[in-house]
């Protein structure tokens, strides 16, 4: 399940060559299901696609080949072949190479609790908070190793289960299929709170700038809660021995006052920033 993420290129146009055989079921959303079903729904989107539904109906659509699914291989081409009536194709070697099941793992010694991982992994697999030491369930990671680049201290490695089979079976798809589903409707309803929290006290609280407001914030995925700034707190008075157009004190940084102080999204940055430099300065410290 090793490789690379190609983009679907623009070839994936509907006309040249048709993908989707005569008598075939046209029906495009219920094709899609059957495709789907078949997938292994580690959600890697090494196919170029965002997801598996997503790869499912750009197959059912006829505007993708069934040879871009490595966590697949060639049994899943197999039946995706034989669901549509067609001969069996290679692997697509620029999604990727068939290999067997690997998971994540994270060196506790390293971690500096993030989060970035828990916002990356599509299936729920990670367990940690805010600041704290994070691990992954290792019978819940899909080896779709998107959490590794997601790491800014590089504490997390691909390698061979050590307390399950080196094997995704069907049993593991539905059950990432479940988690899949219920992080993106919680996900959604997390995201239409915080808009609905925002938009109750959006008079008292000014924006700044369009990726910068609160709201825009908030409707970042996986911003940790910890991190956002309270709907509730009030804009300060204004001071009648310094009005506001007279102050050129920048925001984030001045004699007394910590980095992003007054803007909490650069406050977030500079926590970020600062873990970051103490782990680097760890792994440089053990020789890494
Ligand atoms: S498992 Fe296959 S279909 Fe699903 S996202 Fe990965 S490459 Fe795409
Ligand atoms: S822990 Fe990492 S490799 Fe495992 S499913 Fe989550 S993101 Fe993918
Ligand atoms: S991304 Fe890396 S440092 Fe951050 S919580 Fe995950 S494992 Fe720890």
């Amino acid at each position: 399940m090793n490789g690379s993420r190609s983009p679907a290129p623009d070839s994936f146009a509907p006309a040249t060559p048709p993908y989707l055989p005569q008598g075939v079921d046209q029906d495009a959303d219920a094709l899609a299901a059957r495709i789907d079903a078949i997938l292994p729904q580690t959600q890697c989107t090494k196919c170029g696609f965002d997801g598996c539904r997503p790869y499912a109906e750009a197959i059912a659509a006829g505007q993708a080949p069934i040879d871009r699914c490595p966590p697949g291989g060639s049994a899943g081409i197999a039946k995706l072949a034989a669901l549509l009536g067609r001969a069996p194709v290679p692997l697509d070697p620029s999604c990727g190479s068939e290999g067997p099941l690997r998971v994540a793992h994270i060196d506790p010694s390293l971690c500096i609790g993030c989060t970035r991982c828990i916002s990356a992994c599509p299936v729920d697999a990670i367990i940690g908070a805010a600041r704290r030491m994070h691990t992954v369930a290792e019978a819940m990671c899909s080896g779709c190793d998107l959490c590794v680049p997601a790491c800014p201290v590089d504490c997390i490695v691909m390698i061979p289960p050590r307390a399950r089979e080196a094997r995704w079976t069907d049993e593991d798809a539905q059950a990432a299929r479940q988690r899949f589903e219920r992080r993106r409707s919680r996900l959604e309803a997390e995201r239409s709170e915080n808009e609905r929290r925002l938009e109750r006290y959006a008079p008292r609280t000014a924006p700044r700038t369009a990726s910068g407001t609160a709201s825009g914030i908030a409707s970042q995925p996986g911003v940790p809660q910890a991190f956002m700034p309270d709907p509730r707190a009030q804009p300060p008075a204004a001071d009648a021995t310094h009005p506001p157009e007279r102050c050129s004190q920048p925001t984030g940084g001045s004699a007394g006052a910590p980095p992003g102080a007054g803007d909490p999204d650069a406050r977030r940055r500079a926590l970020i920033d600062a873990a970051v430099r103490r782990a680097r300065e760890r792994l440089a410290a053990v020789g890494r």
